[in-house]
């Protein structure tokens, strides 16, 4: 099967299904239209400080998924120090929290005496008012994300903490988002869980771990994400395997309807060139290879081609570490009404290594929009401005003078959305299952919300059908199906 593979992207879904054919003895040819590999999981360098566009933590339930991060990078530990070894994954502790008026509560929302104390009496009266009236008398037919949560928080609490910041990542209003959604998203969540933690944190008040009881440890890689998909590259590259950069899959050409022949790649110069192939890996967005596939019935063209995404811009800001209010989170979900910010990454609190200077607090804005909108074509100088002037509003710095540097990254399609034509998703993929040399994998080839494990999984599916480990094709389907991962864990 040498040379035979072509696998579209070279993001984590990619990566791993070429790391993984090399493995099985097949040598893997891998297209990438960017010039870094990583995909939504690259760490972006500028001027030697990192950008982590997530930010990302190194979680799974899959012990072949951490399995094979170790691999790549083993944990820290006393004999391997991160002080001395590059190659490593650091463990990091966590903290994330919400800001709303000017108070910072915790993340997840835990229903404790300070919850109450920053939201005032008469809010709280309201919350409890409004969650009782929900239980005494619930929507009965859930259609929307905004019925799914005003049940379940009650209406007072859904519009304080989840309304307006779930509109401002999705751009669209709840009651357009479908309930399933919530129930994949929120499912561990709710107010009987919180009183309960907030209980057992009463209990366990004397308990020295208390305050550490909402941060939890992560794994993380010393220079960020793409410092362990970069190092997979490097593998793949010195093990024969090839990787080509700035090369876009612009095409391709099939036989009776339902194989892939070749794939038509186009270099950074506009070159173009026809590549024969056997079986086809593809992490691109549906939508785009949809749109790239000859003779695709005209139903399906315009489901795909009405398949949303959300696309985002991170601000990073370089600060002067004297002038900043310290802040301990990993990141913070901005749920000020007045701002555009939806939230605030603190590099330095990821990983000391993101920093290229220890006196330098190193941030990232994020700004949910779509691409090609006035928000997205906003010049950069504005752009840095907003962020500044952001910052102020937060307290995070006092005024200009603790600005030093920035910079604007634009990440296209970060977020594949569950509305528009989504809910007729199952004819997309029943037109593109007639294909029995295409292999569809990761978040967008997917058009699924996956993690960066859910993304090797199905990578990993993919590998292991192809080298016969495995018979059922429809596994590379069956990663992230079930219900209650997200929340629980992010
Ligand atoms: C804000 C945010 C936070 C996140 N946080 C976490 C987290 O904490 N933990 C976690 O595990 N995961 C997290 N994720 C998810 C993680 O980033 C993704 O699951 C993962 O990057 C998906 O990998 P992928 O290879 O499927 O897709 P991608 O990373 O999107 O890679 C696809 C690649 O394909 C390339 N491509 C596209 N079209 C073409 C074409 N025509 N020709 C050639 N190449 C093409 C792209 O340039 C890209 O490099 C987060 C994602 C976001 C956006």
């Amino acid at each position: 099967m040498d040379n035979k593979v072509c696998i579209i992207g070279g993001g984590p879904a990619g990566l791993t299904a070429a790391y993984e054919l090399l493995k099985a003895g097949v040598v893997p040819q891998l297209f990438e239209k960017s010039g870094q590999v990583g995909g939504l999981s690259k760490t972006v360098v500028y001027k030697g400080n990192r950008i982590d566009i997530g930010g990302h933590r190194f979680f799974s339930k899959s012990q072949r998924v951490v399995d094979f991060w170790q691999e790549i990078l083993p944990l820290e530990t006393p004999a391997y120090p991160a002080a001395e070894n590059d190659l490593i994954m650091l463990l990091r502790r966590r903290l994330s929290r919400i800001l709303f008026l000017g108070n910072f509560y915790d993340y997840p929302l835990s229903l404790n005496k300070r919850t109450f104390a920053n939201l005032g009496l008469a809010r709280t009266f309201k919350i409890g008012c409004s969650y009782l009236a929900a239980r005494l008398n619930p929507i009965k037919q859930e259609h929307s994300l905004a019925d799914f949560l005003s049940n379940r928080f009650g209406r007072e609490l859904y519009a304080t903490f989840f309304r307006d910041y779930t509109q401002k990542v999705w751009g669209v209003p709840c009651e357009e988002i479908p309930r399933d959604w919530g129930v994949q998203r929120v499912k561990g969540l709710s107010v009987t869980r919180a009183i309960l933690h907030a209980l057992k944190q009463m209990v366990k008040v004397h308990n020295k771990h208390v305050e550490t009881s909402l941060i939890e440890e992560f794994k993380y890689p010393k220079f960020g994400p793409g410092h362990l998909w970069e190092e997979v590259a490097r593998r793949i590259t010195t093990g024969g395997g090839r990787i080509s950069l700035h090369t876009k899959i612009v095409g391709f050409t099939t036989s009776s309807g339902c194989h892939i022949d070749s794939i038509v790649v186009e270099d950074e110069t506009g070159k173009r060139g026809e590549i024969p192939t056997e079986q086809v890996i593809s992490s691109m967005p549906i939508r785009d290879l949809i749109k790239l596939l000859p003779d695709v019935p005209p139903d399906v063209q315009q489901i795909a081609g009405q398949l949303p995404y959300r696309d985002f811009i991170t601000v990073g800001v370089l600060l002067d570490r004297t002038q900043v209010a310290p802040l301990q989170d990993n990141w913070v979900y901005i749920q000020e009404p007045d701002l555009i910010m939806g939230r605030i990454q603190i590099f330095n609190n990821w990983s000391p290594y993101m920093v290229a200077e220890q006196n330098t607090v190193w941030v990232g804005l994020e700004y949910f929009c779509q691409e090609g909108d006035d928000f997205w074509s906003l010049d950069d100088d504005r752009l840095k401005e907003l962020a500044l002037t952001e910052l102020s509003k937060i307290k995070l710095v006092k005024d200009s003078s603790a600005f030093l540097d920035a910079t604007v990254i634009r990440e296209e399609k970060a977020y594949p959305a569950y509305f528009g034509t989504y809910n007729q998703f199952q004819e997309i993929q029943t037109y593109l299952a007639k294909f029995d040399n295409l292999y569809l994998i990761g978040r967008n080839g997917q058009h699924r919300y996956n993690n960066m494990d859910h993304s090797m999984l199905t990578a990993m599916a993919a590998v292991d059908f192809l080298t016969g480990k495995t018979q059922a094709k429809e596994a590379i389907w069956q990663v992230n199906t079930e219900d209650s991962y997200h929340e629980e864990k992010k």
